[in-house]
């Protein structure tokens, strides 16, 4: 995977540069790597965009060996489940939709890499799993593995809605390099509360009609977003099978905020997000404040942690990192599912390559660490 920085020593202009103003005004350092040993400060986001195009890991890893004759990639094909005879997997069910054809596939050994939601999934509609909880919707348990779906972690998320104003937009494009999203971000701990909780704050450089590929707003000005996430989350979800169709989507819990401290983290992170609007460079740049409240003032809602916790438990989404719910550990755990090579605990021939094996979520973007996870994996496997 190919890694590029946005920028090194200096923002590249526009709202980078308002916001490093800004992070560094209130006390934080710049960080000259943000995948490097110093973990809190502000700085550019590695990213895996190369001239303009965002490298995938199919790119990078499927599109150059397309022709070996040991490969076979079937398009618009879904895997329904795995086949699990007698204790081992021998291949896998799937269906053309497109086409309505289906087909097993034999295999010496199944490696599941379909990510944390669609991974537990499958093992449960395979037979792995909860055996109550399968029987109840009709799957014919084949192993007692009530770890699967369980222990889900990923990082919430806060958004806000920021207008830039017309006054500010020419200084906010005139320098600015068009590149990725996201640019710039801030890690922080949420240390005044006493948690040691990390916290990451990105803005986006992208203006959100082009972001989302909406309309620009009528006004003649541009909207960007402030996204607070909490990155070392303690609070863990769990996902189920609402039927045994493999076309239905599972259930699935996020259960944020359970964990108290979890709360607390966040109250942090809105306040100093709110204390960062504050500063004179963002001012300037901003037409105003968000609103917490309708008809009470930021000052009030941040004072008072019920409210605060009310407004937050009101906004809170997902950074779509979801991890979990197949995870590692010793085979007399029963909450864990595979073993430290990615294989599922009772069944032979059966792996899973990608972050559902993770027992929490990474601190940072889940992207680098799931081709990790794959190099890892395969290399256990040659
Ligand atoms: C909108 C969005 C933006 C993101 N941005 C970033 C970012 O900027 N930086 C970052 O670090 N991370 C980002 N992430 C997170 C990152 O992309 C994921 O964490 C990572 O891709 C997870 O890798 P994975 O291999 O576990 O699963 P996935 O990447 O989800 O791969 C699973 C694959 O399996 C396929 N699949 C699933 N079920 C089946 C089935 N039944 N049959 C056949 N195929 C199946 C899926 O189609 C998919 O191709 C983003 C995620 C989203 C959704």
């Amino acid at each position: 995977m190919l890694i590029r920085r946005p920028w090194t020593t200096d923002p590249t202009g526009g709202l980078d540069s308002v916001f490093a103003t800004a992070a560094e005004a209130a006390g934080h350092p710049c960080s000259s790597d943000l995948n490097g040993t110093a973990s809190f400060g502000f700085g550019s986001i590695p990213t895996t965009m190369v001239d303009g195009i965002r490298r995938s890991a199919a790119m990078q890893y499927l599109l150059p060996i397309l022709d070996r004759p040991n490969l076979k990639v079937l398009g618009k094909t879904r895997v329904l489940s795995v086949k699990i005879n007698q204790g081992r997997a021998v291949g896998v069910d799937c269906a053309n939709a497109a086409e309505g054809t289906s087909q097993f596939i034999p295999a010496g050994e199944v490696v599941l890499a379909a990510g944390a939601l669609s991974t537990p999934q499958l093992l449960m509609l395979s037979g792995a799993g909860d055996p109550d909880d399968l029987r109840a919707v009709g799957v014919r348990p084949a192993i007692d593995a009530p770890g699967v779906g369980r222990g889900l972690s990923d990082h919430p998320d806060i958004t806000l809605n920021l207008e830039v104003s017309q006054d500010a937009l020419p200084a906010i494009t005139r320098n600015h390099q068009p590149g990725p999203a996201f640019s710039t971000a801030l890690h922080f701990p949420a240390e005044r509360t006493g948690t040691k909780n990390a916290l990451e704050l990105l803005i986006t450089s992208t203006p959100n009609h082009k972001l989302f590929g909406s309309e620009a707003p009528q006004h003649g000005t541009q909207e960007h977003l402030l996204m607070l996430g909490l990155m070392s989350p303690a609070s863990r979800g769990s996902l189920r099978l609402r039927t045994a169709d493999p076309f239905e989507s599972p259930f699935i819990d996020y259960n944020y905020l359970d964990a108290a401290g979890d709360q607390t983290a966040l109250r942090a992170g809105l306040r100093e997000i709110l204390h960062l609007l504050t500063d004179s460079a963002m001012q300037e740049v901003f037409v105003s404040l968000p609103r917490l409240s309708g008809d009470m003032p930021n000052e009030e809602v941040l004072d008072d942690d019920d409210l605060l916790n009310r407004w937050i438990s009101d906004h809170i989404g997902t950074r779509f990192h979801t991890s979990g719910g197949a995870r590692i550990g010793p085979v007399d755990d029963p909450e864990s599912v595979v073993n430290q090579r990615g294989q599922v605990h009772q069944v032979q021939c059966l792996r899973v390559a990608d972050l559902s094996l993770l027992p929490s979520v990474p601190c940072r973007g889940t992207a680098n660490t799931s081709v990790f996870i794959g190099e890892l994996i395969s290399d256990f496997m040659t």
